[in-house]
């Protein structure tokens, strides 16, 4: 048996259903915030993504799945979205367009080599949004607004939103020289990792997990007291954004995100959740405004946000335990080779409207056919055999009442379209806005 490969899991029929009910919420929202979907290829170039993600992060040294193809050129299976998108959008001068900022969002598989574990895995899924074009703070708390409206959507309401700022170019180099400072005399007391961090990105540092909670660290300069009067202007007018839709927020004066492209506002949004273990953060995200430029487009300021879409189900799953479950109107019980096709042509017409049907293809005896029928739990069974096709009549049986009746062939989807209606109406609770009653 050849098993599948460690860190990737498969979703099986069962689970698709909760996979597509988050599809569709993301899209939603995408929707009420004007964010257009784009699909980029899941492999790039390599030098995307390590001159776009930054040689010295841990995702380019550690993490990307590398690889020749048979025209031995190197190829990485992307690691994250924002690097491909942006490629895109140099590459079809989607900057240019005349709608500004241009709002774009995608959701898909990531690749990553880490060590596997809840809420991290080799191959997992983001859904990511971009908005490219605009250096207004007001974008800044936008993204931050439009990532936490996905999670009110799902209902997901134990959070914490992390604010920070980093500031430009100027900022961020003076904030860096004073934090190699500090750490010089300690850096030997971190890990290996940041050893090594120290010299190429020591901004990292503060993001490093194994050091997470270091004396050391706690103590050091923080990114909001080296801000050049400027960045500390876009950083209060995004705070001033964010109270006046009244968003909650925590500035963490910490936070710097893994990334190397960050500028300016970064956050993260993390779930007070014990079922996500130590992988609370959901959401990260912030501005980035050199990377067009270093991805050799012209000077286009940019901010966006990925979601972990495992640790969004996960989430999901802990606050909201009804799943809906598949739905089935009608399950066809055909009575004997006589009406096999007659049966399959009514199933037929009934899915022609828009019924969900469903048919025994074993040619089991009844009892197999109703056992069948217990498992998929449609709203009717409808019974056929050669006497009913004599009479051009068939059963319907109501499987919640066991309420039976023979109706001609001809009304039969009307009589269900009908008694649909009925029993939506009747089991609907009052503000339902679509049956007879609430209309
Ligand atoms: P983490 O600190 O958890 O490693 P990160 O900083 O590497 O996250 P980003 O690159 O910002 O994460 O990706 C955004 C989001 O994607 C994360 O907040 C997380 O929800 C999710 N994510 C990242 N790596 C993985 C993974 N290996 N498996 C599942 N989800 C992931
Ligand atoms: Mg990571």
């Amino acid at each position: 048996m050849i098993n599948k490969i460690k860190g990737t899991y498969d979703i099986l029929p069962d689970e698709t259903n909760k996979w597509q009910n988050l599809e569709e919420v993301i899209r939603n929202v995408s929707k009420l915030f004007n964010f257009k979907e784009i699909r980029t290829p899941i492999f790039e170039y390599s030098e995307l993504f390590h001159r776009g993600v930054g040689e010295t992060t841990d995702i380019v040294k550690k993490e990307t799945y590398d690889f020749k193809d048979r025209g031995g050129r190197s190829v990485t299976l992307r690691p994250e979205g924002t690097a491909s998108v942006v490629r895109s959008a140099i590459e079809n001068k989607l900057y240019a367009s005349a709608n500004q900022p241009v709002k774009l969002y995608y959701h898909g598989p990531m690749f990553r080599y880490e060590r596997p574990q809840k809420g991290r895995y080799r191959q997992f899924r983001q859904f990511g949004a971009e908005a490219l074009g605009s250096n207004s703070p007001l974008i800044d708390a936008e993204i931050i607004n439009y990532a936490s409206t996905v999670l009110e959507a799902l209902r997901i309401k134990d959070i914490t939103v992390k604010v920070n700022s980093l500031g430009g170019s100027e900022s961020k180099e003076t904030y860096k020289q004073k934090l190699k400072e500090y750490l010089k005399p300690n850096i030997t007391k971190l890990c290996s990792d940041c050893q090594r961090r120290y010299e190429e990105n020591p901004l990292r540092v503060l993001d490093c997990k194994v050091d997470k909670g270091n004396p050391i660290l706690v103590k050091a300069p923080k990114p909001l007291d080296y801000l050049t009067d400027e960045d500390r202007y876009h950083f209060d007018q995004v705070i001033e954004a964010l109270d006046a839709i009244g968003l909650n927020y925590v500035v963490d004066n910490s936070l710097v995100r893994g990334l190397d492209y960050y500028t300016h506002t970064v956050f993260e949004i993390d779930a007070n959740l014990e079922s996500l273990g130590a992988q609370k953060t959901l959401v990260g995200g912030g501005r980035y405004n050199n990377l067009v430029k270093s991805l050799d487009g012209p000077d286009v300021p940019s901010v966006g946000f990925a979601f972990g879409m495992e640790r969004l189900l996960i989430a999901l799953e802990s606050v909201n335990k009804i799943e809906p479950k598949p739905f089935i109107h009608c399950f066809m019980i055909a009575l004997g080779d006589s009406v096999k096709n007659d049966s399959l042509r009514i199933v037929n017409d009934l899915r022609h409207g828009g019924l969900v049907c469903d048919y025994d293809f074993f040619n089991k005896n009844l009892k197999g056919k109703f056992k069948q029928s217990d498992r998929l739990n449609p709203m009717f069974n409808l019974i056929y055999g050669s006497e009913e096709k004599e009479k051009g009549v068939i059963n319907v049986k109501v499987v919640k009442t066991g309420e039976q009746k023979q109706v001609p062939l001809k009304d039969l989807y009307q009589f269900l379209v009908n008694s649909i209606r009925n029993i939506t109406t009747n089991s609907c609770a009052g503000n339902c806005s679509s049956c007879d009653e609430c209309d």
